[in-house]
């Protein structure tokens, strides 16, 4: 969650697939993240990674285990041979880590799944120094890279750009980055799926997650009637703080003009350590995050599947 939210800036179409046309074996799909969920949140907001700070040793280990993991799963690296997008925060050398899913078309279309690394890094506090993240956003990239996993098990007719940023906290700096030198690449993007604190429910509605930008795509209605239940809800907040703005969906909307939101269960009230060196593993629902990540895995997967169109409201 970039620091602007903090400060309290500012700031129906369907999809053709039917559920006919769906998977005809279910059991296809196996959710199986429950048992290192916990275990990849933990590693992640642990102390060796000292917040996570773009530049600092903490957020160049943590870098490390990200492309580690990507390659055990067997995710291909976007750019030549390295996972590694080179970009500067505050004068420091950091990485977005970026890895692509194939497609099983010859058809050139991609989206894009993403979620920042980074965080605060160390400052005073107390006795405590370590700005952990957990919930910001360590729980989003474990998401993420428990997603990137399912997905590499199959081919759809899109190519999947699974994409961990840095330079978040400092202004969306990696997120801007990757969008332009995407762009630039003439690689054609059709919609992007960010994941930001995910730690615990939402209080009105435990099993359900929120979008940034709710009103701005018609990606609420295709995903619910997919899934065959309202997943993606409204929640309040994202029209008071302008949330659309204030992550790292952003700068995909502003380069390409496609939908694009970040998915949430942080509503403001559910979780006291925003911003916090309290913000720590032992504070994240588990049991939550397993849920949300099997679902919205379900939930990519069926998009893909069914090579739904997102379209954006003016
Ligand atoms: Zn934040």
């Amino acid at each position: 969650m970039i620091e602007k939210v903090l400060l309290g800036l500012l700031c129906i179409a369907f999809s053709a697939c039917t559920v006919t046309q769906k998977l005809e074996d279910k059991k296809k799909i196996e959710f199986s993240n429950a048992s290192s969920t916990a275990e990849i949140v933990k590693k992640l907001s642990s102390d060796e990674f000292e917040g996570r700070k773009p530049g600092s040793i903490g957020m160049d280990k943590a870098s490390l285990y990200v492309e580690s993991y990507f390659k055990e799963i067997g995710l291909q690296p976007m750019f030549n041979d390295s996972y590694r997008d080179s970009v500067l925060v505050y004068g420091k050398e950091s990485y977005n880590l970026v890895g692509i899913i194939n497609s099983n078309s010859p058809s050139d279309e991609y989206i894009l799944i993403g979620a920042h690394l980074d965080h605060l890094g160390k400052r005073k506090y107390g006795t405590d120094t370590v700005y952990n993240g957990a919930n910001d956003n360590a729980s989003g990239v474990t998401a993420v890279l428990q997603i990137a996993k399912e997905l590499n098990k199959h081919r759809f007719t899109k190519k999947v750009i699974v994409s961990i940023f840095t330079g978040e906290e400092s202004g969306l700096i990696g997120a801007k980055h990757l969008a332009k030198k995407l762009k630039l690449n003439n690689i054609p993007l059709s919609y992007v799926i960010n994941f930001d604190m995910i730690g615990n429910p939402l209080l009105s509605a435990p099993s359900k997650i929120y979008i940034s930008g709710y009103d701005r795509s018609d990606f609420s209605d295709v995903v619910n009637s997919l899934l065959e239940e309202e997943f993606v809800k409204f929640e309040q907040v994202d029209r008071d703080y302008g949330l659309f703005r204030c992550a790292d969906n952003y700068p995909f909307y502003l380069e390409y003009n496609i939908p694009s939101h970040t998915i949430s269960t942080y509503d403001f009230k559910n979780f006291k350590f925003l911003h916090h060196v309290k913000d720590e593993f032992s504070l994240l629902d588990i049991e939550h995050m397993e849920k949300i990540i099997a679902k919205s895995t379900k939930m990519i997967v069926e998009l893909l599947e069914c090579n739904a169109t997102i379209t954006l409201r003016h």
